[in-house]
C-alpha cells in the first residue's frame, strides 16, 4: 500500500513537470503554453497584431525568436481580395482550453478581423512531454458573399536567424514520374540570400511532407504537414534582414466559402531537435506515434505478408487456394489477393470465371487458416467499360491515369464518391475483408470539370481533403475494423495526414532488395518503422541476401509463388519469417540510426535501438562491394550497459560494454559480393 501510494505521488510529480499547461495573461494579451518539453509564447499586441513570439526548447535551453524584421502570424490566408497576415490587426473576442486526446491540451483564440471581414479561430495542442505543437487556423467568412480561399500557410513562421548558417533536411518519396526518385534523402546548405529550399509534397509530389532545419550549433526544427494534396513549402534565410521564413503554397487551390461558414487548413506541426537530423526524425516518429499515426491493429503488427501480384492479374479460386495453405504453413499471418480479382476495376464484384464458388470462398478459408484476408481496391480508377462509366460518363477526373487501362475517377464529385463509399462497404462485408491495399495512381486528381459538386479551380484541396481522405474517413467510420495499406502506385502520398488513415505504407513498388533498402534507409527518418512496408519479387530468389533486404520495417510482404516451393526453401523461409517475428517486436519505439546508405558498389548498414529494452538490432548488406568485412560501429546504445552481441549468419558472440561497441565497433565478415548478416545487441542482464 505504502509503496503504491509512493509510485503513485512520483507519477503525479513527473506528470505535473510534463504536463501540458496554458495560462493567459489578459493584462499583455499574453499566452504561456508548456509541457514539459516545449515552451510557446503567444501574444496578441497592443496593435492588434498576432505573434507567436517565441518557442523554447526546456530540455536543450534552445530557442526560437519571432523575426523583427519580417514577423510571421500564424494566421496567413488569402481570402478573396482580402490577404490575412502578420499586418492584419484583430481583437480578441474569446480564449479558452480544453483536453485533446491523448494527454495534451488544446488553447483556443478566437480573434475579430478589425475590418470585419472575417473571424479567425486559432488552434494550438501541445501534448504532454511531447517536442511538438500542433496547430491550425479556422476562417469564418463575415462578408456577405461567398470568399474563395486561394492561398493558406501551413508553415507560417519567421525567426530570428541567430546570425547562424542553416542546412535543411529532407526525404523524397518513390516516384517513377520524371526524375524517378527513391527515397533519397536531400541535406543543402540554406543560402543566405534568400534562395529558398522548397519541398514538393502530396500525392504525386516529389518528396515527404516533412522538412527538418539546423544551425552549425545543432539547434533544429523540424515541420510535418495533415495534407495529402500537392504543397510547396519553403525555408528560406535572408541574412541581411537576421530572417529565418518558412511558407507554403498550394497549387490549383480556390475553395469557396459561403457567407458565415468556416474553412479549417489542414493541421500541422513544428518541433524542437537538438543534435543530428536523425535526432529529428525520431522525434517526428515519436510525436506522431503517440498523437497522429492509426493505432496498430494488434499487437503482432507489422505483418508477415503473402500477396497475389506473384500471379500478376492470372488468380483463380485453386491458385489462391493452394498458396494460402503453403503460407498459413509459413506463419504468414495476412493474406492479400491483388489487382484481378473483380469483373474489371471499378467493376467490384469478383470475376465468376476465376472464383466459381465466390472469392468469399477463397475468403473463409484464410480465415479458417488463422489468416487475415485483404483485398486490393483502387478506388479512384474504373474501366471505360466498367457499368459505373457506362452509366456516368461524366464521374472521370480531367486527369486520366490509365492504370491498367482504367479511367480515373473524381473522388470529390458528391455523387462519384457516394458510390465508391458504397462499393467500399459492399465488398468489405461480402468478402469478409480485414485489410484493403489501397493501390491506384494519383490519389489526388486534376480536375477542372465544370460538371462536378466541386469548384473547377479547386482541383488540389477538393481531391485531397474533400476527395480521397472524405472517402477513407467514411468507409473507416462505418467499418473501423479494417485496416488500410497506402499504395499509390509505390510511397508516392508520403504525408503526415496518410499516417492518420493508413496503418502501413507500401515504400517502393517490388523493385528488387538494394531499391528495397533504399527505400527503407530514407523513409525511416520521417516515419516510424511500420511505414517501410516491403514487397520482395520473385525476381530476388530466396537468399540470405535478399531475405534479409527486406526484414527492417514492415510489413514484410512476399510476392512469389508459395506453392510449389523446394522443401529447402520451404524450411529457410520458415525460419526467416520466425526471425522477422522476434525482430518486429523490438520495432515498435526504436530510433533507428542510419549508419551506411546502400549502394550498387558498397555495404550498407542500419539499426534501430529500443530504449525501453536497452537492445539493438541491425542489417548490414554487401552489395558488389569488394570489401569482405564490415566494421558495424552502432549509435545511441548506453555506453554502460553490457551487451550480448550476436549475428544470425557468423557464429562469433561478444561480450562488450555500450561504450566499448560505439567507440570500436564489431567486425562482420561479409566473404561475397551480396552476402549479408543481422547483428543482434542484447541487454545482458
Ligand atoms: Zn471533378
Amino acid at each position: 500500500m505504502y509503496k503504491l501510494l509512493l509510485i503513485l505521488l512520483m507519477a503525479a510529480v513527473v506528470s505535473t513537470g510534463n504536463a501540458a499547461t496554458a495560462s493567459f495573461d489578459p493584462a499583455q494579451n499574453t499566452w504561456l503554453l508548456t509541457n514539459g518539453w516545449l515552451q510557446v509564447i503567444l501574444q496578441l499586441t497592443p496593435d492588434g497584431h498576432f505573434y507567436v513570439q517565441s518557442l523554447f526548447d526546456i530540455h536543450s535551453g534552445d530557442s526560437w525568436l519571432l523575426s523583427a524584421s519580417q514577423p510571421a502570424s500564424p494566421i496567413h490566408l488569402q481570402a478573396g481580395s482580402e490577404s490575412f497576415d502578420a499586418l492584419r490587426q484583430y481583437s480578441l473576442l474569446d480564449q479558452y482550453t480544453t483536453t485533446v486526446a491523448p494527454n495534451g491540451l488544446r488553447q483556443v483564440i478566437q480573434l475579430q478581423d478589425i475590418n470585419s471581414a472575417a473571424q479567425f479561430t486559432v488552434t494550438f495542442d501541445l501534448f504532454d512531454n511531447q517536442p511538438a505543437l500542433r496547430y491550425h487556423v479556422g476562417y469564418r467568412n463575415l462578408t456577405g458573399s461567398p470568399a474563395f480561399i486561394t492561398a493558406f500557410d501551413m508553415l507560417p513562421w519567421s525567426f530570428f536567424d541567430n546570425n547562424q548558417q542553416y542546412t535543411s533536411f529532407s526525404v523524397n518519396q518513390w516516384s517513377i514520374l520524371g526524375t524517378p526518385v527513391n527515397f533519397e534523402t536531400v541535406e543543402s546548405a540554406v543560402a543566405p540570400d534568400g534562395t529558398p529550399v522548397t519541398v514538393y509534397s502530396g500525392a504525386h509530389g516529389q518528396q515527404c511532407s516533412w522538412l527538418a532545419i539546423r544551425d552549425s550549433m545543432n539547434r533544429g526544427l523540424f515541420a510535418g504537414w495533415e495534407f495529402d494534396g500537392r504543397a510547396r513549402v519553403t525555408a528560406a534565410q535572408q541574412a541581411d534582414q537576421n530572417v529565418l521564413q518558412f511558407g507554403s503554397t498550394i497549387p490549383d487551390l480556390n475553395h469557396p466559402v459561403e457567407p458565415m461558414a468556416t474553412f479549417e487548413t489542414p493541421y500541422a506541426f513544428i518541433g524542437l531537435f537538438h543534435g543530428a537530423f536523425s535526432d529529428a526524425g525520431f522525434l517526428t516518429q515519436s510525436f506522431v506515434e503517440k498523437v497522429l499515426a492509426k493505432p496498430v491493429p494488434d499487437s503482432a503488427f507489422p505483418y508477415v505478408v503473402w500477396d497475389s501480384w506473384a500471379y500478376e492479374d492470372s488468380i483463380d479460386e485453386a491458385t489462391l487456394m493452394q498458396n494460402a495453405s503453403a503460407a498459413a504453413n509459413l506463419g504468414v499471418e495476412l493474406f492479400i489477393v491483388d489487382l484481378g480479382w473483380a469483373r474489371a476495376i471499378g467493376d467490384w464484384y469478383e470475376d465468376p470465371v476465376k472464383f466459381p464458388d465466390g472469392l468469399a470462398s477463397v475468403s473463409n478459408y484464410v480465415h479458417s487458416l488463422g489468416m487475415k484476408f485483404g483485398l486490393h481496391f483502387a478506388l479512384a480508377e474504373a474501366d471505360p467499360s466498367s457499368p459505373v462509366l457506362q452509366a456516368n460518363p461524366d464521374w472521370t477526373s480531367t486527369e486520366n491515369d490509365g492504370y491498367f487501362g482504367a479511367g480515373s475517377l473524381c473522388l470529390s464529385n458528391q455523387a462519384t464518391q457516394n458510390w465508391v463509399i458504397q462499393q467500399a462497404l459492399r465488398i468489405i462485408d461480402d468478402y469478409q475483408v480485414d485489410w484493403i491495399l489501397q493501390d491506384g495512381e494519383n490519389m489526388v486528381k486534376s480536375c477542372t470539370k465544370t460538371t462536378h459538386t466541386h469548384d473547377p479551380n479547386d482541383s488540389n484541396y477538393a481531391n485531397s481533403v474533400q476527395g480521397i481522405d472524405a472517402v477513407v474517413s467514411a468507409i473507416q467510420a462505418a467499418r473501423p475494423n479494417v485496416s488500410w495499406e497506402n499504395c499509390e502506385d509505390g510511397g508516392n502520398m508520403m504525408t503526415f495526414n496518410m499516417v492518420k488513415n493508413y496503418v502501413t505504407s507500401i515504400t517502393n513498388d517490388a523493385s528488387g532488395s538494394l531499391d528495397a533498402r533504399q527505400a527503407a534507409f530514407g523513409a525511416t527518418y520521417p516515419f516510424s518503422m511500420r511505414y517501410s512496408e516491403r514487397y520482395m519479387p520473385q525476381s530476388d530468389g530466396l537468399t540470405p541476401y535478399s531475405a534479409h533486404s527486406y526484414m527492417f520495417g514492415g510489413n514484410w510482404v512476399l510476392m512469389f509463388p508459395l506453392a510449389g516451393l523446394a522443401a529447402d526453401q520451404r524450411r529457410y523461409l520458415g525460419q526467416e519469417i520466425a526471425n522477422y517475428k522476434i525482430l518486429r517486436t523490438a520495432f515498435q519505439g526504436s530510433q533507428v540510426y542510419h549508419l551506411e546508405p546502400p549502394s550498387a558498389g558498397g555495404t550498407d548498414a542500419i539499426m534501430s535501438y529500443n530504449a525501453s529494452l536497452d537492445s539493438a538490432m541491425g542489417v548490414v548488406t554487401r552489395a558488389a562491394s569488394s570489401a569482405p568485412q564490415y566494421n558495424f560501429r552502432p549509435l545511441g546504445l548506453n555506453p554502460n550497459s553490457t551487451y550480448t552481441v550476436w549475428f544470425e549468419v557468423n557464429h562469433s558472440v561478444y561480450s562488450l560494454t555500450g561504450s566499448q561497441l560505439m567507440a570500436n565497433g564489431v567486425l562482420i565478415p561479409l566473404l561475397t559480393p551480396y552476402s549479408s548478416d543481422i547483428i543482434h545487441i542484447d541487454h545482458q542482464q
